[in-house]
């Protein structure tokens, strides 16, 4: 089966300690789509400007990554920078250029609207109302999101919690979120507001899900060498959100080995700039380093 892909498209330009690379392919709908394709096929819907490189569309081409989603409007692809500290936790954005992002409106192709499996990635949650709005009784909804939304959209981002079955965010927007410090306490709250399973990702240290068996803490991938995190986080929920749209069985018993599906392509994503690493994974890479943790996890 499909999975949906909605959220951002862009080019990024990312510095880091080391090195600078200008208008890479990123964005998080971009992080999302290569991971989940390594699984599954994906249609993608976004939107991009006339000035998006041919090449970047190759390669999402060449990644069976559906583009009749794709809208490509006159004007300039949404454009952001940011630049880590030496501590590659720490980022702050340089530049946020809108663009032809600016007046997005998700619109989706007849066929999509039946897909089963829906991941709205990071996008303003208005824009994820809206693609739900064109959905078809969808099988499993996932939604991420990030601090911009929870500071200028938040009653947009709490009616949303109430139309998916699951909502990823990290750490520190849970905490922001319930007001409450420590996590266990911050997954709780969030079931509150609506959906069966929370993802809390905790960087480096990994991610936990919270749903109706209980916990599942699940590991990050070791590295020695992290060379660009950026989109870590959307490469992860698409790397589940693709093995879970493959996967024979039911949701709740093939989520804890899409999350670490989901960790290992994430894993790859940090060891280059942008997509760079990622899109030479071979599943073999990735099967290789999910018995990897299954050793390094087993007692
Ligand atoms: P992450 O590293 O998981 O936080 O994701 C980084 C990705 O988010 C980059 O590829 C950016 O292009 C994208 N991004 C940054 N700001 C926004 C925004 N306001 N809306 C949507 N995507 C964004």
């Amino acid at each position: 089966m499909s999975v949906l892909i909605v959220g951002s498209t862009a080019l990024d330009s990312i510095k880091t300690p080391r090195a600078e690379n200008p208008r890479l392919l990123g964005g998080s709908a971009s992080h999302a789509a290569v991971a989940a394709s390594f699984f599954s096929p994906v249609n993608l819907v976004g939107v991009v400007g006339d000035d998006f490189p041919k090449k970047y569309l190759q390669l999402y081409r060449r990644h069976g990554i559906d583009l009749a989603g794709l809208q490509i409007k006159p004007g300039k692809t949404f454009h952001w920078s940011g630049e880590y500290e030496v501590n590659l936790n720490h980022r702050r954005t340089l530049l946020t250029e809108l663009g032809v992002f600016e007046t997005f409106s998700p619109e989706l192709p007849e066929a999509y609207r039946s897909s089963p499996y829906v991941l709205l990635a990071n996008i303003a949650p208005a824009l994820q109302h809206h693609v739900l709005n064109q959905m078809r009784r969808p099988k499993f909804v996932v939604a991420d999101t990030m601090d911009l939304w929870l500071n200028i959209a938040l009653d947009d981002l709490v009616k949303l919690l109430k139309r998916v079955d699951g909502f990823v965010l990290n750490d520190s927007e849970a905490q922001q979120l319930t007001q409450q410090e420590n996590v266990f306490v911050a997954l709780k709250q969030i079931h509150k507001m609506g959906p069966k399973y929370v993802i809390i990702k905790l960087g480096s240290h990994g991610s936990i899900l919270s749903g109706p068996k209980g916990y599942f803490l699940c590991p990050a991938y070791p590295l020695s060498k992290v060379v660009d995190p950026t989109g870590a986080g959307d490469s992860f929920v698409g790397g589940l959100m693709g093995y879970l749209a493959t996967a024979r069985g039911s949701i709740e018993n093939n989520l804890r080995r899409a999350m670490i599906h989901g960790s290992v392509v994430a894993s790859f994503c940090c060891e280059g700039f942008g997509l760079n690493r990622t899109t030479k994974v071979t599943r073999a890479g990735i099967a290789q380093r999910v018995k990897d943790l299954e050793q390094q996890t087993r007692f």
